[in-house]
């Protein structure tokens, strides 16, 4: 069974529209109806060795500890008009390191904690289970599987293509090259020293705040500076720049 943290479901949206007339609650609800054409951003993040230090299955909520600037990142990145969601797959609980009810206490400290410094996650979307490879049946949240982050696409109207993933391991990596996404790899946690695939990002960063520097560059609505950015990127995909 995958998870998520808080949030509303589209369906609720829908239970609440009104039949006609009032442009205030039709205006609230619009977003969830967007068309293709406006489909949006977002920066999907992991969590360990991303948004907070990575600690080998971090079981206890006195663990966390938020990387330096990664907060002002995460609001920089909204403030730039992306949605910001974060992936983690989260086995301790199968393993027993960890329950349900504790993964959840530790994920409200996060938000808690992220909120003390004026930032917010649009979503957070855990993979509880066990890998195929150590006696799990095999789901498919669990990265590199895409179900989390295709959930994360129907409840934000997120266009992949232009979305990015920011991870510290090669899993991370796999995900966003799976999806569409361009995948940024960070110098933090693992660093992509894990060698669980062999894969290449589209961009380095040392860590979540450079990440979302050449994100919001990569995005910005200048002509110059997008081409810049465009150019930048078919560089480091070993294609011919501009
Ligand atoms: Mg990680
Ligand atoms: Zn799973």
């Amino acid at each position: 069974m995958a998870s998520k943290i808080k949030g509303t479901s589209p369906g609720q949206f829908r239970a609440t529209r009104p039949k006609g007339g009032d442009n205030l609650l039709s205006l609230v609800d619009a977003p969830e109806r967007s068309p293709v054409a406006t489909r949006k951003a977002a920066v999907f993040l992991d969590r360990d060795g991303v948004v907070i230090e990575e600690v080998d299955y971090l079981s206890r909520p006195e663990q966390l500890k938020l990387i330096p600037g990664a907060a002002r990142a995460i609001a920089r990145l909204r403030k730039a008009g992306l949605k910001v969601v974060v992936i983690t797959n989260q086995s301790g609980v199968a393993r027993g390191y960890l329950t349900l009810k504790t993964l959840r206490e530790v994920h409200a400290l996060l938000r808690r904690r992220l909120a003390a410094q004026g930032a917010a996650l649009d979503g957070l979307y855990f993979c509880p289970h066990l890998p195929a490879r150590a006696g799990g049946k095999g789901c498919d949240c669990r990265k590199p599987g895409l179900s989390l982050l295709k959930r994360a696409q129907a409840r934000f109207h997120l266009d992949f293509s232009r979305s990015y993933f920011v991870g510290d391991s090669t899993t991370d990596v796999l995900t966003a090259k799976r999806a569409g996404c361009t995948a940024v790899l960070v110098r933090t946690g693992k660093a992509g020293r894990d060698g669980v695939y062999r894969v290449q990002p589209h961009r380095v960063c040392r860590n979540l705040p450079a990440a979302a520097d050449w994100i919001i560059g990569a995005g910005s609505r200048t002509p110059a500076l997008r081409r810049q950015a465009d150019g930048r990127r078919r560089h480091v995909q070993g294609l011919p720049g501009p």
